[in-house]
């Protein structure tokens, strides 16, 4: 299910453990090829999800 959620560009949300379905809130990058999906719902829970928006392999980026 989280398929989807893991695509930088994809506006899917998940589901709170309320039951509730999250509110995207921002992406945070952290390194060169990575960033973090920032969630939040109305019960104040948050969900930070991992994704890697360079997901595309680069052969030139391997061999440096
Ligand atoms: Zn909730």
């Amino acid at each position: 299910m989280f398929d989807r959620l893991l695509e930088p560009n994809s506006t899917d949300v998940p589901d709170c453990a309320c039951g509730k379905a999250m509110r995207y809130v921002k992406l945070e990058k952290r390194s060169e090829d990575a960033a973090v999906k920032h969630f939040q719902c109305d019960c104040g829970r948050e969900f930070l999800l991992m994704v890697w928006p360079e997901l595309t392999f680069s052969p030139a980026a391997a061999a440096a």
